[in-house]
């Protein structure tokens, strides 16, 4: 055979292997459509799970068809054994038994499945004008004028006064009606122009509407109002005062929808961070027997600070440790310290319409695999755990043992803004803990983007994490 005659220059080459360069994943043809395949289940996963609620019935419903029940406190479990804990209606943990010891620690993937939304408030009726709204709160950050004219659905629960829970779920049938924040027309829309995008749209007219044909009864005031309360009464059994004790979110009625020609992106709601609890919870079923117990969080409330007793800041996760250190007869304590875990959630990528906001170098770029970050935060590495670079160098080896494409990066400028994971609600148990995830354009918009293959390479890395 002839020897392929090389053009490169000895100095060429040497940069090659002394430089770094972040470089697009390179899927071969198969790969890749195991990639788009992925997706496809992905794309049904988000469209069923709008809310943390949902997303929990949707999880257990996935994970009982393949073998989880419910876990028993005081029950010893074989290797691969799989169980789950739901942490009422909003969290939930999966797990597989490993073959090692536990005192031999956990792999651990922690993920949150709330979304930035409108809540309503408690008392959200009003009538002005002759049209019905509900007042909204929102949560988590949302830059609130990307809200108004665009299709809202509704979601949640009421109790009624005798306790009688009713479960809410309007607008993401084609033939539901939806709901909809209306905006100033441009032609009148001048004043509102000048003023600065922060000030230009105010919470308290984050007002959505809900109804516009009156009462016909001229002793009645606030017809409308009235007329809408009757609806709701007739369909659900409720009143206005039920208002006080629901938990009811107004979301973008948006299915998953692929962009572009080459179908390689996914626009959807809530990818932030249904993407990371999608990925480890598959993870968590492809593993049989693993050496080491898995243990998949998918918590709530990181986008308001993870308080609360859904929240990653609540001791659920401790817990459910100290329950399976209890029955195999081991400390906890050394289980935490002897487990490895991924906070897994998204970050940033290199938007090209937005270049000043980012570094170029220290950037997350879409399609170049699942983005290990080793800090978060804001400002001086304002709240985040700074994973040490022997953590970082295990989960180096373990990407590139299993051919993930993987990058490194961090969210913006330094000083631009930033943000925070449950990293430390991870790393406060002395267990070593790293920001993994998937980079976005257009984060905690109605509508936000990623790439199929940065998914795909998201649960590859968490499959070698579980196999690790
Ligand atoms: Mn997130
Ligand atoms: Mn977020």
């Amino acid at each position: 055979m002839k020897e392929e005659k090389s053009i490169k220059s000895a100095n060429e080459k040497l940069q090659e292997k002394l430089a770094f360069e972040s470089k697009q994943a390179k899927l071969g043809k198969s790969e890749l459509k195991a990639a788009f395949k992925f997706c496809e289940g992905y794309k049904t996963f988000l469209d069923n799970s709008k809310t943390e609620g949902l997303c929990v019935e949707t999880v257990i419903k996935l994970a009982k068809e393949r073998g989880y029940v419910s876990f028993k406190e005081g029950k010893k479990y074989a290797a691969g054994a799989k169980v789950y804990v739901r942490n009422r209606g909003a969290a939930i943990m999966l797990a597989t038994i490993g073959k090692k010891p536990l005192d031999e620690g956990l792999r651990v993937i922690a993920s949150h499945i709330d979304s930035p939304r409108l809540d309503l408030k408690p008392n959200p009726l009003f009538e002005d004008s002759e049209i019905a709204y509900f007042k909204t709160h929102y949560y988590g950050g949302v830059r609130k004028y990307q809200w108004p004219t665009i299709p809202l659905a509704l979601h949640g629960v009421i109790y009624k006064a005798d306790g009688e829970m009713v479960r809410i779920n309007i607008g993401e049938d084609e033939n539901d009606p939806i709901f909809y924040i209306t905006d100033l027309l441009p032609h009148l829309g001048r004043e509102q122009g000048q003023k600065k995008l922060s000030e230009a749209f105010h919470g308290e007219s984050l007002n959505i509407i809900i109804g516009s044909i009156p009462e016909q009864d001229d002793k009645i005031e606030n017809k409308t109002k009235f007329a809408v309360l009757k609806l709701l009464n007739e369909k659900y059994g409720i009143t206005e005062a039920d208002f006080h004790t629901a938990d009811i979110k107004a979301v973008p009625a948006y299915k998953a929808r692929d962009i572009g020609l080459d179908r390689g992106l996914i626009a959807s709601y809530g990818h932030d961070d249904r993407i990371c609890a999608y990925t480890s919870m598959m993870a968590d079923f492809a593993v049989e027997k693993p050496e080491y117990t898995t243990v998949t969080i998918l918590a709530d409330k990181e986008e308001v600070g993870s308080l609360g007793n859904t929240g990653l800041d609540s001791y659920y996760f401790q817990y459910f440790v100290e329950e399976l250190a209890e029955a195999a007869g081991v400390k906890p304590r050394r289980v935490f310290a002897a487990s490895k875990a991924l906070s897994a959630d998204v970050n940033a990528a290199f938007d090209p319409n937005f270049p000043e906001a980012f570094e170029k170098r220290n950037a997350f770029r879409v399609n170049h695999g699942v983005g290990v970050a080793k800090y978060v935060g804001s400002g001086g590495k304002g709240g985040t755990i700074d994973t040490s670079a022997a953590y970082m160098s295990f989960i180096r080896t373990m990407l590139d043992k299993a051919k993930v494409a993987w990058q490194v990066g961090e969210m913006g400028k330094i000083d631009q803004g930033g943000g925070g994971t449950v990293a430390s609600f991870l790393a406060r148990y002395d267990i070593d803990t790293v920001d993994i995830g998937v980079p976005l354009l257009s984060m905690h918009a109605p509508l936000e983007i990623v790439s199929k293959i940065d998914v795909y390479m998201a649960f590859k890395a968490f499959e070698a994490f579980y196999k690790n």
